[in-house]
């Protein structure tokens, strides 16, 4: 028996068992693969830098030399880049003005053997396939397989951490796709990219692309590789006839910039294909269990949110597991305020989504403006807080019905059919 079994050894998984081992906390990861395996969502989200020191992190990955990301900058097919600096958009509790781009081989091995140095035990090789509930309804342990054999663990509190598989999601049926955000991604990493100005060429490069939700990432991974990835709306590849290698290359193409900056690429590993649909599970909790990181929700990566939010879900469901075991009751009622948390800011980030794929010259507009850029980069650093992002979701959302509304606007032919 321990205390809390821990599904997926992903960034959400090990960051909870790192905050519970230094709570004191009896905890054990189970992991379907072998660490390092690759992994999608490189570029890592400013705010996550609060809960990577939280968990005594920094140093490790610091000393790694990941490449650091100073900024962000926007390329849209026609018109003026826009670059932004962190530094010039100070957080509270991060000194720091860089983030940084991951090889999430490296990175989440690092963050395991961290987990492990501080006490918390990591099998890998378990897959999970069932969580197991006692009459009395709680949740009480997991059942899997290990090198050919059944295994059971037994624990007060089970967590699901196992990404978009989101084990218990299925198992209880909770899972629901996003009525409308069916996005697919290609990516793969390159040699030979122009990275630009010596200034910007490390940050994290978004160039749109003339498809619906079309935009591409570009982001370094070390001195010579790149990471390119293109995400596009589902329906239109699958309608297009294309292959992925012919549909990634016309979205390389379909960006200026990006068409430049790999004139002299050459492409080091395969094309992988990444189903990039949003969900979220219609409850996070219940008895004897929560849910955090992927396992609870996934939306869009245009913000490349996923690795932050997933940590900051990992910090806040430690904080509520440690005050549940304390008091003796793991009952979904202990674990409410995380599941307000989680869908709270959720909700945010959906519509922050969803009104950036609306109406993309609206977000461009905003991030122009001296008056708003201030707090819509405080939201595209992920300083997503109830009642905190009011203020330029209305300003976002007052310009997608302005333009709805005029009968002749430029930027008419920009809305996309796409509520929100
Ligand atoms: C196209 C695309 C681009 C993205 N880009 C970014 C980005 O730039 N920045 C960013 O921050 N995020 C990005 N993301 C999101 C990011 O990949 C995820 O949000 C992040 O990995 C979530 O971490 P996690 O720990 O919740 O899940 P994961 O990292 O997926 O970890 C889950 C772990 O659980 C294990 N597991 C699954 N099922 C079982 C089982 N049954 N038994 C045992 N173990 C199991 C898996 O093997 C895995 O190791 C992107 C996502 C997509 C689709």
């Amino acid at each position: 028996m321990v205390d809390v079994v821990i599904v997926g050894a992903g960034p959400a998984g090990l960051t909870l068992g790192c905050s519970l081992a230094l709570r004191g906390i009896d905890c054990l990861v189970v992991e379907r693969g072998h660490h390092p395996r690759p992994h999608v969502g490189e570029s890592i989200m400013p705010s996550a830098i609060r809960v990577i020191r939280e968990i005594g992190f920094h140093p490790v990955v610091e000393a790694a030399g990941f490449p650091k990301s100073g900024g962000v900058v926007y390329h849209p097919p026609v018109g003026f880049d826009v670059a932004l600096a962190y530094r010039d958009f100070p957080r509270e509790g991060i000194e720091q003005e860089h983030t940084y781009h991951v090889d999430r081989a490296r990175f989440d091995m690092l963050l395991m053997k961290h987990a492990e140095s501080l006490g918390c035990r990591v099998l890998e090789g378990v897959n999970v396939e069932e969580v197991l509930f006692g009459e009395d309804g709680y949740a009480g342990g997991i059942r899997g397989s290990f090198a050919g054999e059944e295994l059971f663990v037994e624990a007060r509190v089970v967590v699901d951490a196992s990404g978009r598989a989101t084990r218990i999601g299925r198992q209880l049926g909770l899972r629901r796709e996003h009525p409308t955000l069916h996005q697919f991604a290609l990516h793969a990493w390159f040699e030979g990219v122009d990275r630009g100005q010596r200034r910007t060429a490390s940050w994290t490069h978004v160039h749109f692309v003339p498809e619906v939700r079309g935009w591409a990432w570009r982001s370094p991974i070390n001195d010579t590789i790149t990471s390119i990835g293109l995400v596009a709306n589902r329906d239109r590849f699958q309608a297009s006839a294309l292959g992925v290698e012919e549909f990634f290359a016309y979205g390389l193409r379909g960006n200026r910039k990006l068409a430049r900056a790999t004139r002299r690429a050459r492409r080091v590993d395969e094309l992988k294909g990444e189903v990039s649909y949003s969900y979220a599970l219609e409850r996070v909790c219940g008895d004897g269990w929560l849910a955090i990181g992927d396992a609870a929700r996934f939306i869009d990566p245009v913000f490349s949110s996923g690795v932050g939010v997933a940590m900051h879900s990992a910090s806040s469901a430690a904080e509520r597991i440690e005050a549940a075991l304390t008091a003796g009751d793991s009952s979904r009622s202990a674990f409410l305020p995380y599941e307000d948390e989680v869908l709270a800011t959720g909700a945010i980030w959906d519509d922050f989504t969803r009104l950036f794929y609306r109406l993309l010259p609206g977000f461009m507009h905003l991030l122009e403006s001296k008056e708003h850029r201030p707090t819509l980069m405080r939201m595209i650093q992920g300083e997503i807080r109830p009642g905190d992002n009011r203020e330029t979701l209305d300003e976002l959302r007052s310009i997608v019905r302005r333009v709805e509304e005029a009968d002749q606007h430029p930027w008419k032919d920009e809305l996309l059919d796409f509520p929100d």
